[in-house]
């Protein structure tokens, strides 16, 4: 689902009750992600959103106008580094359609899909795109709204501990029995290996945002699907970004905001109630006050 693999954990219910609960929130999930997605064949709000003559105000689906609503708020805070209308520079890179790049696109190119930065605005009547570069894409933060739905379907099915893990973007319910769920966090660089652990409360999010996962390498340098919008190629200086916040949308789009921003955005982490880990270009750990107290390093 959403091009990756998503796992549902669920312990202290019988395995009827867990079965009829997982499906019915992988339904609703799997819904969602077609409903918020740009690419595939399914029709959708975002898609004709996307497609619309710019200056005229487009109605968006309800889950698409919240997702966009959270995007917004990220965009504003992180001055920038989240930006939900990158849709043109996404496609142009290609990394979410198959074959997967091996070459970057020419500077002409990437320079004509970018937008202005300020391009989205919101009226009475809908959103309006000022320009056709001008397209939503939220490959950035709709698996981690996709997972905060995927636990509200759980919980509505009376599940009180469990993990919905969507490739990186995770959510915890309740504990493991009377320890606190604990989640690695993945070495960007040593594949299978992690870099160290953290417990999560109930309810918390954490997401990671990592230029491992989604890559080419061309003439020896590394490109990948975390693009900085001021320049409109991969961001550099971060290997990956993590965040742990209160729900999937904001560990979602805050670890990729974090990704752009580097370690100068920790200290914009931490005032918002956040914990980041960055490991940097040099494979280099950088942490928020929070992080350090909860981050349990394996040892090496
Ligand atoms: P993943 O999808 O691998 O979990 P992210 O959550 O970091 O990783 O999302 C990366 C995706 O977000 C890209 O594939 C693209 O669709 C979108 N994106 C890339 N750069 C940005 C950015 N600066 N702001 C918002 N979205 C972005
Ligand atoms: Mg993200």
């Amino acid at each position: 689902m959403m091009g990756t693999i998503v796992t549902f954990t669920v312990i202290d219910a019988d395995k009827a009750q867990a079965a009829a609960a997982v499906r019915d929130a992988a339904d609703t999930m799997q819904r969602l992600a077609d409903a918020l997605t740009i690419y595939g064949t399914h029709a959708n709000s975002v898609k004709d959103f996307n497609a619309s003559p710019p200056g005229s105000a487009v109605r968006l689906g309800p889950d698409a106008e919240k997702v966009l609503d959270t995007s917004m708020t990220v965009f504003r805070q992180s001055h920038g580094a989240f930006d939900p209308a990158l849709g043109a520079l996404d496609i142009l890179w290609g990394f979410s359609i198959q074959p997967p790049p091996t070459a970057p696109p020419s500077a002409q190119a990437i320079k004509r899909a970018m937008a202005n930065a300020h391009c989205l605005s919101h009226t009475a009547n809908g959103w309006i795109r000022g320009s056709a570069a001008c397209q939503l894409d939220f490959g950035g933060i709709a698996k981690g709204y996709i997972v905060d739905q995927g636990i509200r379907v759980l919980q509505r099915h009376g599940i009180r501990n469990a993990i919905i893990n969507a490739g990186g973007n995770l959510r915890v319910l309740g504990s493991h029995g009377k320890r606190a769920w604990h989640i690695g966090i993945k070495h960007p660089r040593r594949s299978g290996s992690i870099l160290g652990a953290i417990d999560l409360k109930d309810g918390e999010s954490i997401s990671t945002s990592g230029d491992y996962e989604h890559f080419f390498i061309y003439k020896g340098k590394r490109y990948h699907h975390i693009l900085n919008p001021q320049t409109g190629w991969p961001s550099r200086g971060v290997q990956s970004a993590t965040i742990v916040a209160p729900t999937g949308i904001l560990s979602d789009a805050w670890s990729t905001a974090l990704f752009v921003l580097g370690p100068a955005g920790l200290p914009l982490v931490a005032r918002f109630g956040m914990d980041g880990l960055i490991v940097d270009a040099q494979g280099h750990l950088h942490m928020t006050p929070g992080m350090r107290k909860r981050f349990q390093p394996v040892s090496s």
